[in-house]
């Protein structure tokens, strides 16, 4: 069995697999396979990879040969052109947003296992994709925010004068969030947190965080832990909460997301307006439509002396560390579809494996990505 390991589009800096986490498949008798180069914006050279007797081929080839491809974005349409039947895709694809493509490897015979799809149960954690690289992007925030803020974060106190320490506000509290709270406390900011969501609040306060409260939220309690959309009432409610307290803010992390859906808008142009100079927005929903109207994705722009970033790929901002939990759940994932011996048994009454199944057989077999394609 040969496991391929794909060259990202050239706006990202990761890959899916480091020569370690790679060298375990070999001693499954696994024959991998590298792209060239795929790692050296990672600072994982085809040679590290070579004494881990993993050889580097042209893309090509691996497309022809390999019975399991890993990625972490979506192959092209040429490449999929050049797969063998019947071959295995693991990445992140967003099937809920990519819907069209899935139906269309679906059509190519190709199995994908989209790993953003994984449930997030306590069993699937150490295949969590989307928590190990949220962790980095609110690690991340935080830092390009300190490092565009014109102030300092922790306060001060100096022959020179006082310096107040700056004020973070984070909105939503999932991974990303949580990690922007510890990160922003531990370099000395007051932080207070929204989410929708009144779980987190425990955990907010237990990292130092105020949690701002905003009664009659929706019950979120049977969305696997993920939020849903709130009525027209809360979301009155919430945004006057929100606009006292960004008008008070010097830094304003954004995170809020809801799976398959656009980001809601929890900023509006009158809030940025009564923002003062020189404040950071750092929007890590961008990529979904973003949580202020001003956002653009993949930009950085100036809004009435505010600066907002609009960045989803922060975990690309860390190649290296990036690439190894990715590819540690990426190895713990391959467990569950391969035996010891290194063959291929799908088990489709895991749950892991059939939840983030996406296309199998010719169908697209995830009823969610049905649904939206009707
Ligand atoms: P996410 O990226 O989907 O969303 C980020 C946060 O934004 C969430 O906390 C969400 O509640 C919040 N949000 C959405 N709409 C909002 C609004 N209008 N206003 C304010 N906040 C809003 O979240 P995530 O980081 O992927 O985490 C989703 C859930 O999955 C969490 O409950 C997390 O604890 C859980 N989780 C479980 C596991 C596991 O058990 N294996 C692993 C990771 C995450």
């Amino acid at each position: 069995m040969t496991i391929g390991i794909l060259k990202e589009p050239a706006y990202e800096t990761r890959i899916s697999l480091l020569p370690e986490a790679a060298a375990s498949l070999t001693k499954q008798n696994i024959i991998v396979q590298l792209e060239k180069n795929a790692g050296a914006l990672a600072y994982a050279f085809n040679d590290a990879y070579q004494t881990k007797n993993i050889q580097a081929f042209e893309r090509s080839e691996i497309l022809k040969q390999a019975d399991i491809l890993l990625s972490i974005n979506p192959l092209s349409e040429e490449d999929v052109q050049q797969l063998k039947p019947n071959a295995i895709l693991v990445g992140v694809y967003q099937p809920l947003f990519n819907y069209d493509l899935m139906k269309q490897w679906a059509e190519k015979n190709i199995t994908t296992f989209s790993l953003d799809m994984i449930p997030r149960t306590t069993r699937a954690q150490s295949m969590d994709v989307l928590s190990s690289q949220a962790n980095i992007a609110g690690y991340k925030a935080v830092v390009e925010a300190a490092n565009i803020y014109p102030r300092y974060f922790p306060m001060f106190i100096t022959a020179a004068g006082s310096i107040t320490p700056a004020k973070v506000l984070i909105l939503g509290a999932g991974v990303a969030g949580l990690q922007a709270v510890a990160t922003a406390r531990r370099l000395g900011a007051v932080v207070e947190v929204f989410d929708t969501r009144p779980a987190v609040k425990e955990e907010v306060m237990s990292l130092g965080a105020k949690f701002i409260e905003v009664e009659g939220a929706a019950d979120a309690s049977k969305a696997g832990g993920y939020a849903v959309e709130q009525t027209e009432e809360y979301k009155q409610k919430q945004q006057q909460r929100i606009a006292d307290s960004i008008a008070k803010a010097d830094i304003v992390i954004t995170t809020a997301q809801i799976p398959g859906k656009k980001a809601p808008i929890l900023i509006t142009d009158e809030m940025l307006n009564a923002m003062k100079p020189g404040s950071v927005i750092i929007d890590i929903a961008s990529a979904t439509g973003g949580n202020t109207l001003q956002t653009k994705n993949n930009e950085t722009i100036q809004y009435n002396n505010v600066t907002i970033v609009g960045n989803s790929n922060l975990a690309s901002t860390l190649p290296s560390d990036a690439s190894k939990l990715y590819g540690k759940n990426v190895l713990n994932f391959l467990q569950l579809i391969i035996t010891k011996e290194g063959n291929i048994n799908l088990n489709f009454d895991d749950d892991i494996v059939a939840g983030c199944c996406i296309t199998h057989n010719g169908k697209v077999v995830n009823e969610r990505v049905k649904s939206l394609i009707g």
